[in-house]
């Protein structure tokens, strides 16, 4: 796809790749030195949270495991309801594990407490929470999200791995559309 025109639709670029690259270099060096000693293993969500996984564990300067899951909440266009479904669960025995939760954006936060509360079931050392981006709705959920790399407005945002209608995921920076993209 033509990365110049895609660019184009969108309106106001919020985060440069070279921004987000450096915040994603940030957390990992946080996350390196509160789990120093420990095994962990980063939960990507899928589809959005690839871009993120990707560049997140490469900033990493010691091992770590990476799985993948996909859920999916039933609602109605951009709201999730809470109400979610296992697409593809973990290959991996999480039992005794730290796990950290790796995801594009957190909106109600509905769909990562079903998700931590189903990933806590399964006896794991640990479960902590790392996102790209939150929207001020998530900092009402009752679950404690360890690390993140930027709160943003309510407005909807593409780009990064996160979609419109599975369009702008391969956007390297993080904005909103332009009008005439919706209409
Ligand atoms: P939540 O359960 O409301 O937190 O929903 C989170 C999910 O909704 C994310 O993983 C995204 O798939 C989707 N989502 C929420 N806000 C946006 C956005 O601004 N752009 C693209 N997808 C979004």
């Amino acid at each position: 796809m033509d990365e110049a025109h895609v660019d184009g639709d969108l309106v106001n670029v919020l985060y440069t790749e070279a921004q987000i690259h450096d915040r994603l270099a940030e957390l990992a060096a946080e996350i390196e030195q509160d789990y120093a000693g420990k095994e962990i293993l980063l939960v990507g969500v899928l589809r959005g949270a690839v871009m993120v996984m990707a560049d997140l564990a490469r900033h990493f300067g010691r091992h770590v495991e990476m799985d993948w899951m996909a859920v999916s909440s039933y609602g109605s266009g951009t709201k999730s309801s809470g109400v979610v479904r296992i697409l593809k669960d973990l290959d991996t025995d999480i039992n005794g594990r730290h796990v950290l939760v790796v995801e594009d954006i957190i909106d109600t936060g509905l769909t990562l407490s079903w998700l931590v509360a189903n990933l806590g079931s399964r006896g794991p050392a640990s479960v902590e929470i790392c996102t790209l981006l939150r929207k001020p709705e998530a900092q009402r959920m009752s679950v404690e999200v360890k690390y993140v790399g930027y709160d943003i407005p309510n407005e909807f945002v593409v780009g990064y791995g996160l979609d419109y209608n599975e369009r702008y995921r391969n956007l390297r920076s993080v904005g909103t559309l332009a009008p005439h993209v919706y209409s």
